[in-house]
């Protein structure tokens, strides 16, 4: 299956996600299905909503490790709050600097469905928080002032029209 990514607009990104009940070799097969997607398209994250599934996993890589992360929790918030610009796959052109704290502690479960529990900084952690918010039905410009978006006012209105039009062409991908 060619897994497409969903724009802004499409309202699989604003929903919040369901738990994933089974790690399986057919899941294993969508997460690296999903990998190529992601390189393909030159992300750095790509989380389950943004290619049609209500589910709570994403995959993510910081430059150093490609990570598989499945039903992740954010135990615990680390640092002080930093400012750094982010992008995002479902919202192709924008970038604007986001306040996020510098590390978190993570717990989530692996491809194999090892649990593992890690502390993460910096870049990693950033691109963490980025994909949690998916999760939740969250996109990175709910988190930035009016006024920080002006600049992309009309280019989010096109956006969203995109997205909704995808959204109606594809509808929800609905997976075991
Ligand atoms: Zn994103």
């Amino acid at each position: 299956m060619e897994y497409k990514v969903r724009i802004i607009g499409d309202p699989i990104l604003r929903k919040k996600a369901k738990k994933v009940e089974k790690i399986d070799e057919k899941f294993q097969e969508l997460l690296n299905n999903m990998t190529n997607v992601m390189y393909k398209e030159d992300g750095v994250g790509l989380a389950a909503p943004q290619i049609g599934i209500n589910k709570r996993f994403f995959i993510m890589d910081d430059g150093k490790k490609l990570r598989k992360i499945i039903n992740p929790e954010i135990i615990e918030f680390l640092g002080d709050e930093v400012v750094y610009e982010e992008g995002c796959l479902s919202i192709p052109g924008v970038f604007i600097n986001v306040k996020r704290p510098e590390g978190i502690k993570v717990k989530y479960f692996d491809e194999n469905g090892n649990e593992i529990e890690e502390e993460l900084h910096d870049y990693t952690a950033r691109i963490f928080q980025h994909e949690y918010d998916h999760l939740e039905g969250v996109l990175f410009v709910d988190k930035v002032s009016t006024a920080a978006k002006a600049k992309y006012k009309g280019k989010l209105n096109e956006l969203m029209k995109e997205g909704r039009k995808i959204a109606k062409e594809l509808g929800e991908v609905v997976i075991e």
